[in-house]
Formats: C-alpha cells, sequence, structure tokens
C-alpha cells in the first residue's frame, strides 16, 4: 500500500488546460475566445485554471460576480462575462468598477439599469433567445431593449451573445436557424457578436462570430454526440483516481455489494477500490462500466457505495493492493464513463468532491 492517506485523488494537469486552450484559440482564429470558468472551473478549481490561462486568455466567462470577484483577486486583468448577469441591482456599480461585463437576459434587469445612479462606464451583453428558450429576449425585442439601453449614460458598449442548444449534434439542422434567426435578431445594431459554445467553436465555423465561449473543451472533453466522428487534439485535464486496496479470488456465483446486482460468472480475482460516490464517482454507474487497473482496461461490478468500488481483476490477474486504479482522465475519456453513467462530462467533473483533493501536475504524458 502506498503509505498512509486515502488514496483517492483528482490530478490536474494544467499542461493539458494550456494545450486545449491554444486548440480552441486555434480552430477559431477568426475570433476571440472567452474561456468559460463557471462551476468552479468545471470542478477543476476556479483560481487555478483562472491563473493558469491567464497569460493568454482573452476573456473569462463565469455566472455570477461570486465567481468574478476571485478571478479578479488573482490578478486577472481581462474582461469578465457575467452569463448570468447581475441577481440584484445592487451588484450594478460593482460590475461596472471591476470591468464586469453582465450578460442582461430579462426586462426586470434593463429596468435595474435604467434606475442605477451614477457608475462607471458599463460593457454589457444582450441575451437573445435564438430558439433554445431558456434565458434571453425574443428575436422582436432585441431592437428595442438595444435602443432603450444604448440611451442609458452609464452603458459604453452592447454585445448580442446567444446560446445553441444542438451544436453537440453535427447533422441538427436547429443550429444554422438559430444562428439565422440571431443574425436577424440584432441586423443593424452595433457591437460583438457571440454564439458558439466548445461545441460550436469545434463544429460550426458558421457560429464563431467576434467571440467564441468554449467551456467543457478546455477540460479536455469532446463536446459531440457522435464521439466517434473526428475527435478533436484535446487531453484530458482531470484524471480522477484511486488504487486497489483489497483483492481475492471469489467463487462462481459470489453476488457482488449492495442488493447483489452481479454474480461472478465463474471463479475470478476481484478487487476493492478506494473511491465511491462520496468523492463523486456516479452512483449510477452500472456493471461495465470501464475502469484502468495498472492501465487496464477492465470494468466496475455491482453497485457503486459511498467510499468503494468493486472493480473485475480477470483482464489483469497480477493486480495487487496498491495498484493503481484511474476512474476517467489519462487513459480513458470521461466522456465514455458518462455515457455509460447515463451522465455527462460536465457533471462528473462538476461532481467530484473536496474529499478527493486535487492535486496539480505540470505536465501529464500524452494518451
Ligand atoms: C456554460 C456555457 C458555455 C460553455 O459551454 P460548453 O458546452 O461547456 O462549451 C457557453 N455559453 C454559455 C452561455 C454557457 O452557459
Amino acid at each position: 500500500m502506498r503509505g498512509e492517506a486515502r488514496p483517492t485523488r483528482a490530478r490536474i494537469s494544467l499542461d493539458a488546460l494550456r494545450h486545449n486552450y491554444r486548440v480552441l484559440r486555434a480552430s477559431a482564429s477568426d475570433a476571440r475566445v472567452m474561456a468559460v470558468i463557471k462551476g468552479d472551473g468545471y470542478g477543476h478549481g476556479l483560481e487555478r485554471v483562472a491563473r493558469t490561462l491567464m497569460p493568454e486568455a482573452e476573456c473569462f466567462a463565469v455566472s455570477g460576480v461570486d465567481e468574478a470577484r476571485p478571478i479578479r483577486a488573482a490578478g486577472a486583468t481581462q474582461p469578465v462575462v457575467l452569463l448570468g448577469g447581475f441577481f440584484s441591482a445592487d451588484e450594478i456599480p460593482l460590475h461596472a468598477r471591476e470591468a464586469f461585463q453582465p450578460v442582461i437576459h430579462s426586462h426586470w434587469q434593463v429596468e435595474a439599469l435604467a434606475a442605477a445612479g451614477h457608475h462607471e462606464p458599463l460593457d454589457i451583453w444582450i441575451k437573445v433567445d435564438s430558439g433554445m428558450h431558456r434565458l434571453g429576449f425574443l428575436p422582436d425585442e432585441v431592437a428595442g431593449v438595444h435602443r432603450r439601453l444604448s440611451a442609458l449614460p452609464g452603458i459604453r458598449e452592447i454585445g448580442f451573445l446567444t446560446h445553441l442548444a444542438e451544436a453537440d449534434d453535427r447533422d441538427s439542422p436547429r443550429t444554422p436557424e438559430q444562428l439565422r434567426t440571431f443574425e436577424q435578431a440584432c441586423a443593424g445594431l452595433p457591437g460583438p457578436r457571440s454564439a458558439a459554445n466548445s461545441a460550436g467553436t469545434l463544429g460550426w465555423p458558421a457560429a464563431h462570430c467576434d467571440w467564441v465561449r468554449p467551456g467543457i473543451s478546455l477540460y479536455g472533453a469532446t463536446p459531440f454526440v457522435d464521439q466517434g466522428r473526428a475527435r478533436p487534439d484535446l487531453r484530458p485535464v482531470m484524471t480522477l483516481e484511486s488504487g486497489l486496496i483489497s483483492v481475492k479470488q471469489l467463487p462462481a456465483g459470489a453476488p457482488i455489494g449492495y442488493g447483489s446486482t452481479w454474480r461472478c460468472p465463474e471463479a475470478m480475482p476481484v478487487g476493492v477500490a478506494a473511491i465511491g460516490y462520496g468523492d463523486g464517482y456516479p452512483r449510477h454507474a452500472p456493471s461495465g462500466t470501464p475502469l484502468l487497473v495498472d492501465g487496464v482496461e477492465t470494468q466496475l461490478l455491482g453497485r457503486v457505495s459511498m467510499d468503494l468500488i468493486t472493480v473485475d481483476l480477470r483482464p489483469c490477474p497480477q493486480a495487487r493492493p496498491g495498484a493503481r486504479v484511474v476512474l476517467w482522465g489519462d487513459g480513458l475519456p470521461a466522456e465514455t464513463v458518462a455515457d455509460r453513467a447515463g451522465t455527462i462530462a460536465y457533471e462528473l467533473f462538476c461532481q467530484v468532491t473536496p474529499r478527493a483533493p486535487r492535486q496539480v501536475v505540470e505536465s501529464q504524458p500524452r494518451t
């Protein structure tokens, strides 16, 4: 066994993060890049991600001031876009002072800006609902909202931003429809445009506009549903790993774990690794979900416990307690695991708990 502490950790490769940023930068060379680092940098650590990308990123995007302030405190001088805008009018002077750029998505926010007292000049984005029907103004409201906001003395630049609902499906007709609706909604109005998430950045050049907004791809997960097709050159930033703490030989028919949901079809070696849903490994991952033991691909057996999982050691019968177990990352894409667990890599990353300490590695071998 390796030392006294639990061997569970999320290794974070800053090299991989920088590499992915450059891949995205190059694939949208016609646009500028807003690095999306909301949700604690998709579970990778907000300030860590911001500091790593600070020398290169042209802009950061987060959900609100609670995530924007630590980025400024860490020394970022670039603009920070707040994708949720402000949650109350009290925030407006702070946004202006700190060069935060709120996304204005609702009429109550327009009224709050109109009612705000004197503040330093503020750059804002108007969110256009081009068909996703989540946040934003409907297309026929956009010109009116722009007119109202551009007449306010505290407002400097106004950009236009929309979000794509199906860019992860490279065959979906919704994306060109949304882009057309977006373009028409802000036709003739001055100001930068932004439409592309990761899938838009890597798969839809027509969506690049002035600013692309990649998130998940920065962390190395491919954003497309058709993962086999033309996989972009992205490297996993997070490797979730643990170790075997027990190995034993079980007889044919032996049931495994809570609910006895899996039975050994033959006499076989079975291992237990020190990781579970208490660390953020998905409890719904079924038997058969891939994982690596000492670099060899094998599978999860039975239900995931809070602190433990059980693994099939038939492909690696030489594995002993202390063997390294990789749940996703280096050598095993998070999106493959997510697919088996009925979720997406975004959720896997965000759910890794503080009990799995983030361990920074500057460089990591290529997979
Ligand atoms: C999260 C988010 C993004 C990034 O999306 P990815 O799919 O992670 O690349 C872009 N724009 C908005 C408005 C978002 O909320």
